[in-house]
């Protein structure tokens, strides 16, 4: 994921690494004789510089890593050069704190590892070559500072869990967010433009009805007629299907469903759809499985996931169609061996007229995530390109 989106974010970032690079020079500049450990403190600097510098322009992963790294070796090479500071070893301890602020678990945990790697070597050192001549105040109390390091390593672990956790969880709100808002846009759009259309749709028709009935007219008028009348029955069921999503939910019924029986009555109606392409639907629902939602909203929900499963099978291929209660939810799932798809394209499903088929509306779904969102559901899809999708969707269960 990019960071710096704007400028502004760039800037502020490049404020607060001028203040660590002058705080750097300071210590570098600041009551220093200038000798080898002086250059050595230098060329380190010089370099964490030019990965934090140029880390915004070209964000990867190797840039991160680069970063970790120089940020690692500079802090030992602090260690080792100025043993007389007692508190370059604190640092040490913190050295895992900086990768946090990449909030990339790999090179947290990476960076873990090559601070674990440094400090056992470091101990060894000091334990057996110096033995207290240079770090002293390690040296007394070995075990206490080993007992120590690792406990800050395991705050430290504490912390970037913990902080990452909340920030999953916020960000899967948010793109909860943005999909329940472009729902709302998309159903007040839906509402005005579909009422606008209906109404010269229904007109046109009726007087193409008309006419066909009319002798006047020849048999090839008549045949054009029919086929406009059949465009614009094409117009008007994507109308309906807009429609549904923006439907004052008021007045709906919702009832105590058996899914068993709804699934049932979809695999009959569809079984002659996959007939076409010898595509059967094999079903099994356990029994007692009820769910709170309108019956006629649950089966449109069905016949369009299971009639898009149809759609991506290949020739002879079966869709599987599973419902059992998992912990006080019925879940049902959808199954095909099928084209299956992209992690991007599964990320743009439900976008209105999403879509790549050359007959599609790509709304069905769109309806499918405002029904399952209406009752309390959820709706996943799991999907490889060439291994088939499995969707899974979850009602609370009604008990019996
Ligand atoms: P439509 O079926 O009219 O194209 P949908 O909203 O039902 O619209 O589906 C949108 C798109 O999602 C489809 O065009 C298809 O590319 C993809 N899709 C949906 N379900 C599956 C599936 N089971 N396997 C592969 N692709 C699918
Ligand atoms: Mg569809």
């Amino acid at each position: 994921m990019k960071e710096f989106h704007g400028r502004l974010h760039k800037k502020y970032y490049y404020m607060i690494v001028s203040f660590i690079i002058v705080l750097m020079l300071a210590g570098l500049l600041v009551d220093n004789p200038v000798n080898s450990r002086f250059a050595v403190h230098g060329v380190m600097i010089v370099v964490i510089s030019i990965c934090l510098l140029v880390y915004p322009c070209y964000e990867n992963a190797w840039m991160k890593y680069m970063t970790v790294i120089s940020s690692t070796g500079y802090f030992y090479a602090l260690f080792y050069l100025y043993p007389e500071t007692w508190s370059e070893f604190v640092l040490l301890c913190f050295i895992p704190a900086f990768s946090i602020l990449f909030f990339d678990k790999r090179l947290f945990y990476f960076s873990l590892l090559i601070n674990f790697a440094f400090i056992a070597f470091t101990f060894g050192y000091i334990g057996f070559v110096d033995k207290g001549q240079d770090y002293p105040y390690i040296f007394i109390d070995l075990v206490g500072n080993v007992v120590n390091f690792l406990a800050s390593q395991i705050l430290l672990y504490f912390i970037f869990h913990l902080t990452n956790l909340r920030i999953q969880k916020q960000r899967l709100y948010y793109e909860q967010v943005q999909q329940a808002e472009r729902m709302r846009t998309t159903g007040q759009l839906a509402a005005a433009v579909a009422h606008e259309i209906r109404n010269p749709l229904t007109v046109v028709n009726g007087f193409l009805q008309f006419y066909v009935e009319d002798p006047a007219f020849s048999q090839s008028q008549k045949q054009s007629f029919a086929l406009m009348m059949n465009e614009l029955d094409t117009a008007e069921h994507v109308i309906s299907q807009f429609l549904s999503v923006s439907k004052p939910d008021e007045g709906e019924k919702v009832d105590n469903v058996d899914v068993e029986l709804i699934l049932q009555e979809v695999t009959d109606l569809l079984n002659m759809y996959g007939l076409l392409n010898d595509n059967g639907i094999d079903l099994n629902v356990e029994m007692d499985c009820h769910v709170a939602a309108n019956s006629i909203e649950l089966k449109q929900l069905f016949i369009n996931l299971i009639k898009n499963a149809i759609e991506a099978s290949p020739h002879s291929g079966s869709v599987k169609v599973i419902a059992a209660k998992v912990k006080g939810h019925v879940c049902i799932q959808i199954i095909d061996n099928g084209r299956g798809m992209s992690q991007e394209e599964v990320k743009n499903l439900g976008t209105p007229f999403y879509s790549l088929k050359s007959k599609g509306t790509g709304l069905g779904l769109m309806i499918c995530f405002n029904i399952v969102e209406k009752y309390n559901g959820s709706i996943q899809f799991d999907s490889d390109p060439g291994d088939g999708t499995t969707v899974t969707l979850r009602f609370p269960l009604i008990p019996n």
